[in-house]
């Protein structure tokens, strides 16, 4: 068993003109097809080699000795996720059971954007901005590099990748529009809901 890097849930120009086939294209085929290939490397012939993607996560991110192997099978994860958190007719408020929660531990579905933007915005360098569940309640989180709430007893919800490769091509070093673009046009509401 090794691990697979799993298709896209859309076509290469289906985020058009938010994110880019270009941008697709390196991001899935070279960035994510990359850390699948690294963590077959690094699982190869280990006690881990028959494991789970979610099983390595975790046995990694308890032995420091193994951070390499975390960091490209959390980035495997992280990818996925992301990629089923995106629609090309996305974003805006949503429906169903996720609204009546965002609203109930957010506010209003404002304050919610504004506390993940700004979440995505102040990761330093490489990393991640995250919905999660914590227990019963929604939080934001954002985590640095490859590190993902799912080793922290943290259920995640919706990821945004602020990694420069997701948006440097479309949006250079403008991240906030990219993140504001994420929140109304991109959000594959139904994903969330269906993670709750
Ligand atoms: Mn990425």
């Amino acid at each position: 068993m090794s691990i697979v890097l799993p298709d896209l849930p859309f076509s290469k120009d289906a985020l058009e003109p938010h994110i880019s086939a270009k941008t697709l294209s390196f991001h899935y085929e070279k960035h994510h097809n990359a850390y699948v290939t690294n963590t077959n490397k690094l699982i190869a012939g280990t006690a881990l080699e028959n494991s789970s993607l979610e099983e390595i996560m975790q046995k990694a991110s308890d032995d420091s000795s193994l951070a390499g192997l975390f960091n490209n099978a959390a980035q495997v994860w992280n990818h996925s996720f992301y990629w089923n958190c995106l629609e090309g007719n996305g974003g805006g408020k949503p429906g169903g059971e996720i609204a009546k929660r965002i609203n109930a531990d957010f506010g209003s579905y404002e304050k919610f954007v504004e506390a993940f933007k700004t979440a995505g915005a102040t990761q330093f360098g490489s990393g991640w901005a995250w919905l999660v569940l914590n227990g019963d309640k929604l939080e934001i989180a954002k985590t640095a590099n490859a590190d993902a709430p799912l080793v922290h007893g943290l259920k995640p919800l919706l990821t945004v990748d602020v990694w420069e490769h997701a948006y440097y091509l479309d949006y250079q070093n403008r991240r906030p529009d990219y993140l504001g673009i994420f929140t109304d046009k991109l959000i594959n509401w139904d994903f969330v809901n269906s993670q709750l």
